[in-house]
């Protein structure tokens, strides 16, 4: 494992776990094996001080990043996050993680993410909005249309989105709509986004159940996370005939055997800040939530989640990761010697980039698609990308994760190859 002086490499941590996923995929690279390397550093990581005025007259500072990992195959994409447990080493696998996604679905991006260290839900609408011009400006230097191209992530939304598009184009002195994705309609943002990711879970879900024989018709899910990602994915699952039988949040765990409610657990999310409280469910301990009855788990919450030990717990047949980095890399290993399928996040929730991109190339053409068009291309590109990366796990026997690694990591390095190395 290659060391760089500046990241806390904890074993369970983000950086640890993407170190791992890359060498399982080494044996398989061939003669690319030789740049296996490049893709074990960030090309560059902006560590930024955000001071922001604060609604009482005082001043906070906030500690912001943006990571490009590898822009060997075009500009960088990837969200920004705003949490209170962002660290460097959290935003430098998100980062690697998005690009290796953005190769997988052969979208002509590098991978990059950002984040804020900071806790949204103890700031007013204004700080807010001071925080994100402020961190805009302050990554202003690295980010553009062709540069890097960020998006939500957990706590961002296309509000975030407006704001830093508006500063970005204040800055530049044009309004510049292709800085950032996930922005609201009519300020250049696409039909079906905001949806787009958990849309990516149910498709590639949907794949994988057809492939392994899994009737979604009746079958049970639990889902963790019920943000932008979960709650989509929730609402598709049970409009092809599942049943929502548990979700986890950051206020807890309500179980349902017969089948959650969403028409009403979604407003009651909406008002009460979580599931907690929901009348329609039973309350259940938090580490209960790994062992609930269920053919399908979807954890879209944050990393490090499924360890070995829910792993071995887990009911499930198929693990839909809308989360990015949710298993461990032992966990994986438990989970496929239990001959339970994971689709791994770097397909899995490519849903979210893949619709970014539709949107970045609608805003270079000022000509936008229908909601349907939107939906019926992204079907045709995770479809076509979920079989490459099936016919690759086929052919080596391996995971789904190695082989979206392997298949993403060829392209990545072979860009590298073709670019040549400067000077
Ligand atoms: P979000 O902020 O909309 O929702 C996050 C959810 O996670 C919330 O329901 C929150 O309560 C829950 N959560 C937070 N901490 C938790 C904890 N300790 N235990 C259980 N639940 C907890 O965020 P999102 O956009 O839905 O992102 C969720 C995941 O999906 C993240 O890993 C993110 O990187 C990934 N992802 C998001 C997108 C996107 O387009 N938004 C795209 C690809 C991947």
């Amino acid at each position: 494992m290659s060391r760089l002086s500046y990241v806390d490499e904890s074993p369970d941590g983000p950086w640890s776990t993407y170190l791992a996923q890359v060498d399982r995929v080494v044996p398989y690279l061939g003669s690319l094996a030789r740049w296996a390397e490049t893709l074990k550093r960030c090309k560059r990581a902006l560590i930024v001080d955000v001071p922001i005025e604060m609604d009482d007259g005082s001043v906070a500072h906030f500690e912001g990043f943006r990571v490009q990992h590898n822009l060997s195959r075009g500009p960088g994409k990837g969200g920004v996050r705003y949490h209170p447990a962002v660290t460097l080493d959290e935003v430098m696998a998100l980062a690697a993680w998005m690009s290796v996604k953005n190769a997988a679905v052969n979208l002509p991006y590098g991978g990059a993410k950002g984040g804020i260290r900071v806790d949204p839900k103890t700031l007013s609408h204004k700080e807010l909005e001071r925080l994100t011009r402020r961190y805009t400006s302050e990554i202003g230097i690295i980010i553009g249309p062709q540069q890097d191209i960020p998006a939500p992530d957990v706590n961002t939304n296309a509000q975030i989105m407006a704001w830093m598009m508006d500063t970005y184009s204040m800055n530049v002195g044009a309004t510049a709509t292709g800085v950032v994705t996930g922005k609201p309609i009519h300020l250049g943002g696409s039909l079906g986004r905001v949806k787009a990711t958990g849309r990516g879970v149910f498709v590639t879900g949907r794949e994988a159940a057809r492939r392994i024989n899994l009737e979604l018709q009746g079958a049970r899910v639990a889902v963790q996370g019920f943000g932008n990602v979960g709650s989509a994915a929730a609402e598709l699952f049970v409009g092809a005939g599942a049943k929502i039988v548990a979700v986890q949040d950051h206020t807890g765990t309500i179980v349902n055997s017969r089948g959650l409610d969403l028409a009403t657990l979604m407003p009651h999310v909406r008002e009460a800040g979580g599931v907690a409280g929901f009348p329609g469910a039973d309350r259940a301990d938090d580490e209960s939530f790994w062992g609930v009855d269920c053919e399908i788990l979807i954890p879209a919450a944050l990393e490090s989640q499924l360890t070995p030990a829910r792993a071995r717990r887990t009911k499930a047949k198929l693990v839909l990761e809308g989360a990015n980095g949710p298993t461990l890399p032992a966990a994986d290993d438990v989970l496929a010697e239990r001959g339970i399928l994971v689709v791994p996040d770097v397909i899995c929730n490519a849903g979210g980039v893949t619709v970014s991109y539709f949107e970045w190339v609608q805003d270079f053409s000022s000509f936008f698609w229908t909601e349907d068009e939107i939906n019926l291309r992204l079907d045709k590109i995770l479809v076509g990308a979920l079989k490459r990366i099936w016919d690759t796990a086929d052919q080596h026997k391996i995971t789904l994760r190695t082989a979206t690694f392997a298949v993403a990591c060829e392209r990545i390095l072979m860009a590298r190859v073709e670019r040549g190395l400067y000077p």
